[in-house]
């Protein structure tokens, strides 16, 4: 079997941008796969035509060998870019197996451990009352983890602590979130409280804080969020310093989760080692796909850190259906963020099906491989639309740096 053409579909349906690709062969069977990098979509797309006449001829089922080559070919490696591009081609030969062997791709990587991937979703709200109303609809349906934000009065991806939102300098531009910690603080943590105490013991609520805290701020937040018993706290600093993440373990026994934004083992390696967090928040599409992910998630299993795979919005129904796979498939699984593509009738209409979620578990595809497909003419309805990443200042305007 040989790799004849690999089709990179760049596409906008129900208003977000996601990168697809088909690997086709020469015996007519294709695999699909995804590399959208938020904000960055054609970036990413570009990567993935620039590396595809290098691949035409090898063998599909050469996988680990089709990895080593993509992530080793280019000379300057690795980078959030390349990892999105060799994750798209990845996810696209583990559906290229399945699909050769007859079986989903959780059959292949090892089999089952569980039913289904727990999820956990949004609630957000201005005040305690209105989300713990949010976060009952959520439970209502079966869901059993929740992620809770104060959304602070006026819209931002910070919530609390944001003092506004600048209307962009021009036309498809992002608009300017103005951030302050102290802000954030002072009004996050009576929230947190309220809302536990509204809810009661039994309720698995997390908080994401989006790296906007120095170590110090960190160490204090995860202290003073201890009696809230938190299922974890997420992206409390940014990553790139260990130290900061030794002083918030020695500070607080809140459980931490980090990695959305990981692209390599390297950046996982020191925070899985030392135990510094609980929960490992990479998206398998994002580090090269699932043969590098399986390989940092059985170190985290070694180090007694368990998995919550980044799946927001930012990632789509292939990423999110590879996710699955290898969340039911693992020992060390925690907890899956989790999107409603089924709500989504454009997205459905380019790649599908989404994964279902029952009683709130993620359910694994059954059809061979990943068990989705990419429909090239529905795509080519939803032309890629130009979308950045907002922009954070603080009051004074400084860039805000996480
Ligand atoms: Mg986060």
């Amino acid at each position: 079997m040989k790799i004849t053409e690999i089709k990179v579909i760049l596409t906008c349906p129900n208003g977000r941008n996601f990168v697809l690709v088909k690997v086709c062969t020469d015996e007519g069977l294709y695999g699909c796969g995804e590399g959208t990098l938020n904000g960055n979509e054609p970036v990413a797309a570009k990567a993935i035509e620039h590396m595809a006449p290098l691949l035409i001829g090898m063998d599909p089922r050469r996988i680990e060998d089709i990895w080593q080559f993509v992530y080793h070919w280019p000379y300057f490696r690795g980078g959030p870019v390349y990892a999105a591009a060799a994750g798209a081609i990845d996810l696209a030969l583990w559906d290229l197996a399945g699909k050769i062997a007859g079986a989903p791709v959780y059959q292949l990587l090892g089999g089952r451990c569980r039913v289904g991937a727990m999820v956990y979703r949004h609630a957000a709200g201005r005040d305690p009352a209105e989300a713990v109303e949010n976060v009952r609809m959520f439970l209502a349906e079966g869901i059993k983890v929740v992620r809770v934000q104060q959304t602070g009065g006026v819209p931002g991806y910070g919530g609390a602590g944001t003092l506004g939102i600048a209307a962009p300098a021009r036309e498809g531009l992002p608009g300017v979130e103005t951030f302050e910690p102290s802000a954030y603080l002072t009004a996050v943590v009576p929230f947190l409280h309220d809302v536990r105490a509204e809810l009661g013991d039994a309720v698995n609520l997390c908080h994401d804080v989006h790296e906007r805290l120095t170590p110090t701020e960190a160490a204090g937040l995860a202290r003073d969020l201890e009696p809230v018993r938190l299922f974890f706290l997420e992206d409390c600093l940014r990553p790139e310093n260990l130290a900061g993440f030794r002083r918030v373990r020695a500070a607080s026994s809140t459980p931490l989760a980090m990695g959305e934004v990981f692209w390599s083992r390297q950046q996982a390696m020191g925070l899985i080692a030392e135990q510094l967090i609980d929960y490992l928040r990479i998206a398998p599409m994002h580090v090269g796909g699932l043969t590098e992910a399986r390989k940092i998630v059985a170190m985290a299993e070694f180090h007694q850190v368990r998995t919550a795979f980044h799946g927001a919005h930012d990632l789509g129904v292939i990423g999110q259906a590879a996710a699955v796979h290898l969340d039911v498939a693992i020992p060390n699984f925690g907890v899956q963020e989790w999107v409603d593509f089924t709500a989504m009738p454009e997205v459905c209409e380019v790649v599908g099906p989404p994964c279902r979620v029952e009683d709130g578990y993620a359910m694994a595809h059954e059809a061979p491989g990943l068990g989705v497909d990419i429909d090239e003419a529905a795509a080519a309805k939803f032309p890629y639309q130009p979308a950045y990443m907002p922009l954070v200042r603080r009051a004074d305007g400084t860039m805000f740096v996480y």
